[in-house]
């Protein structure tokens, strides 16, 4: 599939359901891309089919309890003992891991400070995952909070092209851009509802549609949605030419889930009262866009990776 497809398939999925697109960006995104750019030919051959069909479940544990958008600073802790490595710590907000045949965990090697990926298999003693309850958004997907306890891993799931935080970065720059279109997914959806909420509702004995300030703000919504796929547009022209950029992708990050935010909170206004209501979809397509805004780095932290690049001065700090 072309970087563009592979694209629309995520907005479309989005467009429909936020936890469907989040699945989906968890298994064929955050682990299975972690596969294919850092893992041996083996991990690959033995990996990547199951997954691809779904017939084998795939998690990304980076975050912890108390490292989020600075997972650089990550405490897990991973220690060669012979042939395998004895793991400790927790990871909080880990997509499908309750479930996982296959999760990819970051971990940081006692020996030299380095971060490392590791493939831990279902069933593996010491992996403790407990779903995390009471969420708003994004309801219909778990995600777990892990507890790991002398956790033991072979050596030869190891991920070899995994060396330090860098290669970890990496994967997280490249499943960026499918964030953007799962905001440009929403964002589309909340557009065509609120136009089609507004052609057939009455007020003051005539349908929105007819008033000029109802007519305005539809035009500004739809205005942002076409600027959205532009980028979009763009991401996948890049990606085929080899020359997306972590800036790149961050921009489109950041942009496609704040101009979501806005276009849907104009949507849920534009539907009144029945703007809150689940059968209109728009208030769970706000909901959702609030978890996709922080996840794989917040608004924040993608402005801060941009002006990183651009001023050549790290702000994080
Ligand atoms: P914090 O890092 O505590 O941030 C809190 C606030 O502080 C934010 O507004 C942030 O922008 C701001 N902030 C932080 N640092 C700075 C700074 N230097 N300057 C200014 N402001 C700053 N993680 C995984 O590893 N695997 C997953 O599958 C996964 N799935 C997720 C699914 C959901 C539904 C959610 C909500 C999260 C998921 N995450 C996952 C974790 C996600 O990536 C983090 O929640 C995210 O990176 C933010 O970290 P945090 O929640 O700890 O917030």
């Amino acid at each position: 599939m072309s970087p563009v497809a592979a694209g629309l398939v995520h907005m479309e999925l989005n467009r429909g359901d936020g936890s469907i697109g989040t699945f989906v960006g968890v298994q064929a995104g955050l682990a299975m891309q972690s596969i294919a750019m850092l893992g041996s030919a083996e991990q690959k051959q033995r990996w990547l089919p199951g997954m691809a069909t779904v017939a084998t479940l795939g998690a990304f544990a980076l975050t912890e309890p108390t490292h989020g958008s600075d997972s650089v600073a990550l405490e897990t802790t991973a220690t060669r003992d012979g042939d395998t490595w004895v793991i400790n710590g927790e990871k909080k907000w880990i997509g499908n891991g309750t479930v996982a045949d296959v999760v990819v965990l970051w971990a940081r090697d006692t020996a030299d400070g380095q971060i490392k990926g590791f493939l831990v298999e279902k069933g593996t003693p010491g992996y403790l995952a407990e779903r995390i309850d009471g969420k708003g958004s994004l309801r219909s997907v778990w995600q777990a909070h892990l507890t790991l306890t002398d956790l033991r891993v072979p050596e030869p799931n190891r991920l070899p092209g995994a060396r330090s935080f860098k290669d970890t970065a990496r994967v997280l720059a490249g499943t960026r851009n499918a964030v953007a279109w799962g905001a440009l997914g929403h964002a589309v959806a909340a557009y065509e509802i609120a136009l089609a909420y507004c052609r057939q509702r009455e007020q003051f004995g005539r349908t929105l549609v007819t008033f000029q300030i109802v007519q305005s703000r539809l035009v500004k919504m739809l205005a942002e949605v076409c600027s959205m796929q532009l980028i979009c547009r763009q991401l996948g022209r890049l990606q085929n030419e080899g020359a997306l950029t972590d800036t790149i992708a961050a921009i489109a990050k950041m942009n496609n889930t704040s101009k979501a935010r806005q276009v849907i909170a104009e949507a849920r206004d534009l539907l009144g009262g029945n703007g809150i209501l689940l059968d209109y979809h728009v208030i769970r397509h706000m909901a959702d866009i609030e978890a996709i805004h922080t996840y794989e780095g917040t608004e924040t932290i993608q402005t801060l990776i941009v002006g990183r690049d651009i001023t050549g001065v790290s702000a994080f700090a």
